[in-house]
């Protein structure tokens, strides 16, 4: 068994981003701005755009948080994503999820400029990725394609069974699985709550991705001797062991299944760095878009 390296392949990923804005500064251009909106104070949603801000400044991109209590209104936050499509200092930015119950999040979304829709939640960013068309891909399956690829994980040709179906992890992952392209190339199956015998068709593959957001889900049962595991799952435990008072598990049984496994990701230090990365690499296009640069 081997472990996929995120954390060490993020900051690959991030060297060669901060090395392509310092050089890109070098030339007179401008610093890349990412920006986000932050509604309320989720403790998960606080920890991640906490994580992007500092890793968005690591890299020399400019940083800019928007934000606002429960209350403010779905009208007030409207206005705050159309002032920042039409900001030309911003290239892209996300709206973090979740919003509080009063919001109709798919009108938010569709609110913002498929061409600064860094989360790749947009319509139409969605849908040119069903076709193939080039796209701003969400960030968590942009980051597994990207680890495997650099991981030198095979995907072609090889049997993709991924557990979940959200539109921000399972489809688009299934979606990017099965495109036409050396890097993907996979035979896809995607099961949910409805999957009739889900255990049986996780053994048939030789990748299987976890994103269920059930802990310690996927157990030794269910996983083929020298698959590929991708655990997207993260959750804390309670564990009176440690400092912090918990420790970070995935939807994967990891010890259970690891010895079984060709390679896996662990949790933490697997998908979870790669999110970000593939955030920064989405903005970055984004600015290259906007700036015509490449
Ligand atoms: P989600 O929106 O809750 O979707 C979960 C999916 O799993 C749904 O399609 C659901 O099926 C399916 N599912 C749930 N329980 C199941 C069961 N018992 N049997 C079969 N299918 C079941 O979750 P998500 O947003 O995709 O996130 C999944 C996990 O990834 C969560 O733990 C989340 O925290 C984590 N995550 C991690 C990162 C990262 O950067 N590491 C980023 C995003 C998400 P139905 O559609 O039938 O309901």
């Amino acid at each position: 068994m081997r472990l996929i390296d995120g954390k060490t392949i993020s900051d690959a990923i991030k060297k060669e981003i901060a090395a392509e804005v310092a050089s890109l500064m070098d030339k007179g251009h401008r610093p890349p701005h990412m920006a986000a909106i932050l509604v309320g104070h989720d403790g998960a949603s606080e920890t991640y755009i906490a994580s992007k801000e500092k890793n968005c400044r690591a890299v020399g991109m400019t940083s800019s948080l928007y934000r606002y209590e429960e209350n403010i209104s779905e009208k007030e936050l409207l206005e705050v994503i159309s002032f920042l499509n039409d900001d030309e200092e911003v290239d892209g930015f996300i709206v973090q999820l979740p919003l509080p119950r009063h919001m109709d999040v798919d009108r938010i979304i569709a609110a913002v400029d498929p061409d600064k829709d860094i989360d790749g939640f947009h319509p139409v960013n969605m849908g040119r990725l069903a076709l193939g068309e080039d796209a701003f891909v969400p960030a968590t399956p942009c980051g597994i394609m990207e680890l495997l690829k650099r991981d030198g994980i095979e995907t072609s040709g090889k049997k993709c069974v991924v557990l979940g179906r959200s539109n921000i992890v399972g489809t688009p992952m299934a979606l990017l699985m099965s495109r036409n392209n050396p890097h993907a190339n996979a035979t896809v199956t995607i099961c949910h709550s409805k999957t009739a015998d889900l255990a049986a068709e996780a053994r048939q593959a030789d990748i299987l991705v976890a994103a269920l957001g059930k802990p310690g889900f996927v157990t030794a049962d269910m996983v083929k001797d020298g698959a590929v595991v991708v655990d997207v799952g993260i959750h804390r435990i309670a564990d009176s062991t440690k400092q912090s008072g918990f420790r970070l598990v995935g939807d994967v049984d990891f010890e259970k299944v690891a010895p079984k496994c060709a390679a896996i990701t662990p949790v933490p230090g697997g998908v979870g760095p790669m999110t970000i990365a593939a955030l920064l690499m989405n903005t970055m296009k984004a600015y290259k878009k906007k700036e015509k640069i490449g």
